[in-house]
Order: C-alpha cells, then sequence, then structure tokens
C-alpha cells in the first residue's frame, strides 16, 4: 500500500474535494509511526466511520506490520459486528471544511498496533460530521464522493445464496 505522512495533503486519487483533503493513517512497516493509547469511545466512532465505504480499490490491501502477514481480506470486530476492510478509505469531515482521508485499515491500525493518529483527526472523528447522521452523506455528495453503506451491502449479500456462501467461508458469523 502507499505510504503518505499524516496530514500531507491528499493527492491518492483524483476527487474534488482534494484541496481540502489530508492524508492521515496510511502506514507502511518501513516507517514509523506515532504510538499511544486512544480512548474506547473513540474506536467506536472510527469503526463507524468504516462501515462507509470511500473510493474503492479493485483487489485488497493487506497490513504490512501485522508479524505473520495475513493473506486475503482483513475482518475487523466491534462489539457484535464485522466488516471487511482493506479495499478502501473512509473520510472524516471536521467542523471547519477539513476532510481527512484515511484507508479502512485505519481502525486496524489503532486497536492491533496502538496507532495514534494527529490530534486535529482524533478531534475530527470525536466531533466532526458524525457518520450517523444526514449531513454526513450530504458532504460526501457536496464532494461527489462515491461511497457504498457496508450495512446495505451486507443486506444485500445475505440475500444472494452464492454471497452468502462466501461470507460463511470467510469466517463471517451471519
Ligand atoms: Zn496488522
Amino acid at each position: 500500500m502507499s505510504f503518505f505522512e499524516d496530514l500531507s495533503p491528499y493527492t491518492y486519487l483524483k476527487h474534488p474535494s482534494n484541496e481540502y483533503t489530508f492524508n492521515v493513517g496510511w502506514l507502511d512497516n518501513k516507517y514509523p509511526y506515532n504510538k499511544g493509547k486512544v480512548i474506547r469511545e473513540f474506536l467506536d466512532k472510527l469503526f463507524s466511520l468504516c462501515e462507509i465505504s470511500v473510493s474503492e480499490t479493485r483487489g485488497y490491501h493487506e497490513c504490512n506490520i501485522c508479524k505473520n502477514s495475513y493473506k486475503g481480506p482483513l475482518i475487523i470486530c466491534n462489539e457484535n459486528k464485522e466488516i471487511e476492510v482493506g479495499f478502501a478509505e473512509i473520510r472524516v469531515f471536521d467542523k471547519k471544511s477539513n476532510i481527512y482521508s484515511a484507508p479502512n485499515l485505519i481502525y486496524h491500525y489503532v486497536k492491533e498496533h496502538s496507532y495514534q493518529p494527529p490530534q486535529v483527526f482524533i478531534d475530527s472523528v470525536m466531533s466532526g460530521v458524525s457518520p450517523n447522521s444526514e449531513e454526513y452523506y450530504s458532504m460526501l455528495k457536496k464532494y461527489q464522493l462515491d461511497w457504498i453503506d457496508w450495512n446495505e451491502q451486507f443486506e444485500k449479500m445475505k440475500k444472494n445464496p452464492k454471497l452468502l456462501k462466501i461470507l460463511k467461508k470467510s469466517g463471517m458469523e451471519i
């Protein structure tokens, strides 16, 4: 996966929102990263943000910080919810028109590898636009960011017998 320094201007894919967008959590094992504790509530909110995928890519990015690099889609869990990550980005909108782009692996990086994102990002996740709000979707629309809502997608997949089989095979509890 590509490495970008935290808070550097976002240039990975072309979007009309790029001039307001900053990178967060584009880690790579070749570069050191900031470690520290985060509060539980931050992790919960970050998980909700990971449920809305932006800029899906073909194929999966793996976490290369994991010592025994696991091949295939990585599944993240929060309480009794599980979602696949490594194939898309998330967007975080603060209240001042700044946007943060992170790979959806960021939840895994924080939870499993003690990655501590910049404070400005933590603040935006905590008090920026909530992913469960209408405002969040209107921001995505405003900046022409295509998204996939994992919850909607999951419901659709469950109705398709072929996809349901794949989900069960991947070890997901349905
Ligand atoms: Zn990992």
